[in-house]
C-alpha cells in the first residue's frame, strides 16, 4: 500500500502558538447537566494527524481477561447470532454470543459448530468406523458442515486408523445404505504425534490432501489437520482465538433454574464467555448467576447486565463480573424506554458506567442503537471498549432466517427479543416474564434490508473506524481513553440545526451510501 506523504510536524513547532483559549468541552461537561445524550447530540473535536489510517490498531478488552483485534461483538438474538455469524465474527477479529431462545441441545450443537470450524489441530475429530453407512456421514456433514471422517477400527477416537473418507467418495453414490468400508480410501497419508504445526502444515501443502490424520506409535488416531484451516489462517490474520487455536464463541443463558444446566453444557461444549442476558442486570438473580458461574466454572469469564447507570455497576462489578453490557432500550427494536419510561439515553448511560467500571478494570460494551460507524466511534471514544450490534448486522447472509422480496426489495427479519413473537418462541426470559399469563412487549418485529455478506460489510465499516480515529487523532483504543479520561480528547454538543447542517441537506435528491450511515435527523 502506499502511504500518502504527511507533514513534518517538527517544521511547524517554531510557530506554534501557544493555545490560550480553551475550546470544546472534557466528556464530564458534556455529560453533567442532566439531560441524557445519545451518539448523535455530540461530535468529538478533531485531533492532530501524523499517521495514516493503517495505523490504527483496534486491538480491544472484550472481558477482564479476554482480547479481541477487533471491537465488534454481535447481539444474543434469534435473528443475528447463530453458528454462521459467530463464525464469521471471530474469524474477522471480533465475538459472536449465540442466543438461548432455543433447547440447551440446540445451543450446544451452535457452540460446538463454532468451537470445530477452525483448528490447527483438531484433538476430537469425529470419527467412524468402517460398518458405518454413507447415511452417517451425511448426518454429520448435516450437523456439523464437513464430510472429510477418518475411519477407525472400531469407530471409535481410541483406535487404530484404517482410512478416510470424503465427500467425494460418496458424492455420487444413490445407494446411501454403503458400508463405509467399500468407499473409504485406505492409503492415508499421516504424520506422527508430536509433530510441530508447521511440519504438519508443511505436510499438508506437499501432500496436497485435505486431511491429515495425526497417529501414534500405535497407529492409533489422535488429531486432525484440514488443508481448509491453512488457507482460512492466511485469510484471516486477526481472528479471535482461543489456546488451542479454536475460534472464540459466546453464549448467553438467563438467570432462571434452567441457566444452570445450559451453562453446564456451554462450558463442556467449550464456550469461552458466557453472557447473562437480562435486561435489567441489576438484580439478585443476577448476583448469584454471577457468584455461582465464578466458584464453580472459574476459566469462563462472564459478561453481566444489561445497566446504564453506576448504581446498578456496582453489584455486579462486586460479585465478580468480567465486563459490563451497557445499555436499555436504546436498540433500533426496543420499546422499552416508551412502555416502561424506564431506561437511560445511551450515550450518557455508556460514559456514566465505562468510567466507573474502568476503575475496577472492567471494560463495558456498549450494547445498542448503533446503525453509523460514527455510532461506534462516539461508543469507542466515550469509553466503550467493543460495541455490541443488532440491527447493523441484521439482514446480512450469516444471520439465521430467509430472504424474501417485498415490491422488489430484498428483506429479513430482525426482531427484538422482547417482541411478542420471540417472547412466544422462549425470548421472554431475558424479560422476566416467562412465568406470566400477559405478556408486555418491549421490542417489535420488523424487516431489514439484505446487507450482503458480513466479510464485506465489516472491511467498510472497519476502515470507516480507522479514518474516524485518525481524524480524532489517536492510534489505539486505549489511547482513545486515556485522552477521554485526561480531558485531552475535546467534545461538543450539537444543537439541533447542527445536526441538521451536519447531515445531508439542501438538496432535491441524493444516493445514500446505505450501510455505516444515515440521517442525524429524519425530517
Ligand atoms: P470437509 O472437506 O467436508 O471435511 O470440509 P473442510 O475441510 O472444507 O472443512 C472442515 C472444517 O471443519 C475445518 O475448518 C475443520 O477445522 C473443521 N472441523 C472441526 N472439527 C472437525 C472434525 O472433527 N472433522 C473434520 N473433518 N473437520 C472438522
Ligand atoms: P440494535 O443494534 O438493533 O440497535 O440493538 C440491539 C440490542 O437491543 C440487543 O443487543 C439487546 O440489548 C437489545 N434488545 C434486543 N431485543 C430487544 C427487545 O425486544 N427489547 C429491548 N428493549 N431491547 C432489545
Amino acid at each position: 500500500m502506499i502511504k500518502e506523504p504527511m507533514l513534518d510536524p517538527s517544521l511547524m513547532e517554531d510557530s506554534t502558538p501557544e493555545i490560550l483559549v480553551p475550546d470544546g468541552n472534557a466528556a464530564e461537561e458534556i455529560f453533567s447537566g442532566g439531560t441524557g445524550l445519545t451518539y448523535r447530540d455530540y461530535l468529538v473535536l478533531p485531533g492532530y494527524i501524523d499517521f495514516h489510517p493503517s495505523d490504527v490498531e483496534l486491538e480491544t478488552r472484550v472481558t477482564r481477561n479476554l482480547k479481541i483485534h477487533r471491537p465488534m461483538i454481535s447481539s444474543p438474538m434469534d435473528t443475528v447470532t447463530e453458528d454462521r455469524m459467530a463464525i464469521a465474527m471471530a474469524l474477522i477479529g471480533g465475538l459472536g454470543i449465540i442466543h438461548y431462545n432455543n433447547s440447551i441441545e440446540r445451543q450446544v450443537e451452535l457452540v460446538e459448530k463454532v468451537k470445530r470450524y477452525k483448528n490447527g489441530f483438531i484433538e476430537d475429530p469425529i470419527v467412524l468406523g468402517p460398518h458405518n453407512t454413507i447415511r452417517d456421514l451425511d448426518m454429520i456433514k448435516h450437523r456439523y458442515n464437513f464430510s472429510g471422517i477418518p475411519i477407525t477400527e472400531d469407530g471409535t477416537r481410541n483406535s487404530r486408523l484404517i482410512g478416510i473418507v470424503t465427500n467425494r467418495d460418496v458424492d455420487f453414490e444413490k445407494d446411501r445404505t454403503i458400508r463405509l468400508s467399500e468407499v473409504m480410501t485406505r492409503d492415508v497419508v499421516t504424520a506422527k504425534e508430536g509433530i510441530s504445526l508447521t511440519d504438519a502444515n508443511q505436510i499438508l501443502k506437499s501432500s496436497k490432501k485435505g486431511k491429515l490424520p495425526i497417529v501414534n506409535e500405535m497407529g492409533y488416531l489422535v488429531a486432525l489437520m484440514c488443508r481448509s484451516d491453512l488457507k482460512k489462517n492466511q485469510e484471516f490474520p486477526f481472528a479471535s482465538k482461543d489456546s488451542q487455536k479454536r475460534l472464540m464463541v459466546g453464549a448467553a443463558i438467563s438467570t432462571k433454574m434452567e441457566a444452570y444446566d445450559r451453562l453446564d453444557a456451554l462450558y463442556r461444549a467449550g464456550a469461552d464467555i458466557v453472557v447473562i442476558d437480562s435486561a435489567q442486570g441489576n438484580s439478585n438473580y443476577q448476583v448469584q448467576t454471577i457468584k455461582y458461574i465464578k466458584k464453580n466454572y472459574p476459566s469462563l469469564e462472564v459478561i453481566a447486565g444489561n445497566v446504564v447507570t453506576t448504581d446498578q455497576c456496582v453489584n455486579l462489578i462486586r460479585a465478580g463480573a468480567d465486563a459490563l453490557r451497557i445499555g436499555m432500550g436504546p436498540g433500533s427494536i426496543c420499546i422499552t424506554q416508551d412502555v416502561m419510561a424506564v431506561g437511560r439515553a445511551q450515550a450518557t448511560a455508556v460514559y456514566y458506567t465505562g468510567k466507573y467500571a474502568k476503575k475496577y478494570g472492567v471494560p463495558v460494551i456498549a450494547d445498542g442503537g448503533i446503525s453509523t460507524i460514527g455510532d461506534m466511534a462516539n461508543a469507542l471514544a466515550i469509553g466503550a471498549s467493543t460495541t455490541m450490534m443488532g440491527s447493523m448486522f441484521a439482514g446480512t447472509q450469516e444471520t439465521p432466517g430467509e430472504y424474501f422480496y417485498e415490491n422488489g426489495v430484498r428483506l429479513k427479519k430482525y426482531r427484538g427479543m422482547a417482541s411478542l413473537e420471540a417472547m412466544e418462541a422462549g425470548g421472554d426470559k431475558r424479560y422476566f416474564s416467562e412465568d406470566q399469563e400477559v405478556k408486555v412487549a418491549q421490542g417489535v418485529a420488523g424487516f431489514v434490508v439484505d446487507k450482503g455478506s458480513m466479510f464485506q460489510l465489516v472491511p467498510y465499516l472497519l476502515q470507516g473506524l480507522k479514518q474516524s480515529f485518525q481524524d480524532m487523532g489517536v492510534r489505539t483504543i486505549p489511547e482513545l481513553h486515556e485522552a477521554l479520561h485526561s480531558g485531552k480528547l475535546r467534545f461538543e454538543k450539537r444543537s439541533y440545526s447542527a445536526q441538521i447542517q451536519g447531515s445531508v441537506h439542501s438538496l432535491h435528491s441524493f444516493q445514500s451510501p446505505g450501510i455505516g450511515w444515515e440521517p442525524s435527523r429524519r425530517s
